[in-house]
Order: structure tokens, then sequence, then C-alpha cells
């Protein structure tokens, strides 16, 4: 285990899916997380979490390293992949394994709609309903975390005091997928501790699970990093971005004659740092850099770049 001391380095990280291009979203929660940590001297590193091997691809990674590398976000030593991890991620099941914390779920997709009424893994809105937990003949692949029953209490960098019951949001999340993939939850908390990770800047579409994963930081011994949950980009109306503008990246941008600095001013001015939209560079931002002026709500992008 690579832990640090606690209280030593500020350390942030970027960790995007390499499963398409790095959107409009996903570039203003790394510049976030960059920001943060340069503001304060800290470390900032890049990890892919390409742990679902079905979905992700090596190359759409390499792009995403690219893109950021073009905005001035490179990461201080060598980026992770998760794929490259699964000792570590078994490492980590054994443990919990060993506390009586996993059991198998042999649940279907069809099961769990019947149960919930709707799809619920991932999405964190329908908790898992403990089907399998019960069971006295357990069987099946995938494994499932015993969550704790109780509140869980957090501090947000932006939002503030949080509280939360896991069991009403997640239900008892993956960690090992019946194809034989590690799962989300797993990856994401084992990583963050290993890599001394002390703060999590991230879509306000992941607050939901956070509370889960602390559940799990908890059982493994791991130290609990700092949470921001930034709200989301959204379309200029203010709706969800469709799948034409979840194509809006820097290469879509460049297309409609807008630079990386263009982009980075646009950024900085949605996350506080500049009182206008004026190109710049992401180092123009650092000292401006500050959460209490964050805004906290979605932000909808300039019409013209639809
Ligand atoms: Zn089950």
């Amino acid at each position: 285990m690579v832990s640090l001391p606690p209280s030593v380095r500020i350390r942030g990280r970027f960790a995007p899916s390499p499963t398409g291009i790095l959107h409009l979203g996903n570039l203003r929660t790394a510049l976030a997380s960059w920001l943060s940590v340069r503001a304060r001297g800290g470390e900032w590193i890049l990890r892919m979490e390409d742990v679902d091997t079905t979905r992700s691809r090596r190359e759409l990674g390499e792009a995403q390293i690219r893109d950021l590398v073009a905005l001035g976000m490179e990461s201080d030593g060598p980026v992770l992949w998760q794929s490259e991890r699964g000792d570590c991620y078994r490492e980590a099941l054994d443990s919990l394994d060993r506390k009586g914390l996993l059991y198998p779920c042999d649940c279907s997709r069809k099961d769990l709609a019947l149960l919930a009424g709707a799809p619920h893994e991932g999405d964190g809105l329908r908790p898992y309903p403990g089907r399998c937990r019960a069971k006295a003949a357990r069987e099946g692949r995938a494994m499932r975390f015993l969550l704790p029953p109780g509140r869980v209490l957090w501090q947000d960098l932006l939002l503030g005091s949080q509280s939360d019951e896991p069991e009403h949001l997640t239900g008892d999340p993956l960690l090992f997928r019946r194809d034989g993939c590690y799962a989300y939850h797993l990856a994401v908390v084992v990583d963050d501790g290993e890599q001394g990770v002390t703060e999590v800047v991230r879509g306000a579409d992941l607050r939901a699970v956070t509370a889960t994963q602390i559940r799990l930081q908890e059982a493994l011994g791991l130290r609990r990093p700092d949470y921001a949950h930034l709200g989301l980009v959204t379309s200029s109306d203010g709706s969800r971005l469709g799948k034409r503008d979840g194509g809006l990246g820097l290469a879509a941008l460049a297309e409609r004659g807008i630079s990386p600095g263009e982009l980075l001013g646009w950024l900085g001015w949605s996350l506080g740092c500049l009182e206008a939209p004026e190109p710049c560079l992401a180092t123009d931002l650092v000292h401006a850099f500050a959460w209490d002026r964050v805004p906290h709500g979605p932000i909808a992008i300039p019409s013209s770049w639809e």
C-alpha cells in the first residue's frame, strides 16, 4: 500500500473513463480539480477509470490525456490505468470477504428491474433492494458489499455539510460484476486510498454515491478524502446535455473556431475565477481560484457553441 502521512500533501486527481471524448462537463471538473490543488501548491494526478474493459478503449484515454495537456493540465507522475490493477482490487475484495462484508449476488438485470421498478445500477437513484443479502443459500459470481446501516455525515468543499443514508441511495453496492470486471465503487475507493488522494472533485451526478464510498473506505481502513461536487454543465437552455452537445469537447469547439484559450476563459469564468470569460491560460486562473467563489448550481454553455 502506498499511503502518505495524512496531513502532509494536498493531492487531487481527475479520473475520467476512457469511453468517449472529454466533454465540457469533464473539462470543467478537470480544471476545478487542477486549480484547487495548484492554488495550494499540491499535486494533481490523472487516473484512467478503464476498469470496465467492455466499454473502455486505450486510444480514447490517450486522446483524453492529449486534450488535458493541450489545456495546460499535466499529471504529476505516471497516469494510472485501472485495467492494470486487478491484483489490488482482488486484495481489497479478499480483505472485505475476511471481515464478512461481502456476499454473492445472482440477480439478473431483469430481476432487479422487477424489484426496483426501474434500472438501479449506476444511476444512484434506485437502491439495490437487498434481494440476495437475506438468502440462506448464497450463490452467484457477482459480489456486493454489506453496507453498514446508518447515516453518513461528510463535508463537501463546495456544498458544505452533507448527510446521507447510503442504504436508501445505492443500497449494497456491486464490487465485482458477473462478467468478471471489478466494479466502479471498489476501484475508485481503493485507488483514491492507495494514491494518497486528499481531495476528490467530480460532478454533482456522483454526489449520491459518496456516502456509499465513504462506508467502503471505512471498511477497508482507508483515509477519507475531501469531496467537492460541481454543478453540471447544461445546454444553453438549461436542459441536460444531449447526445449532440455531449460530443462537445476540444475538437468540436475547435471546429467552431473556439481556441483552447477561449475555452479556458469560459471555464475559469464558470468557476468564479474571472469577471468575464476572456481567453487565458490555465496557470492564469490559479491565483483567483477559491471554493467559496465557485457557483453551486448547473452552468449553461453559450448558445453560440451549440
Ligand atoms: Zn442479488
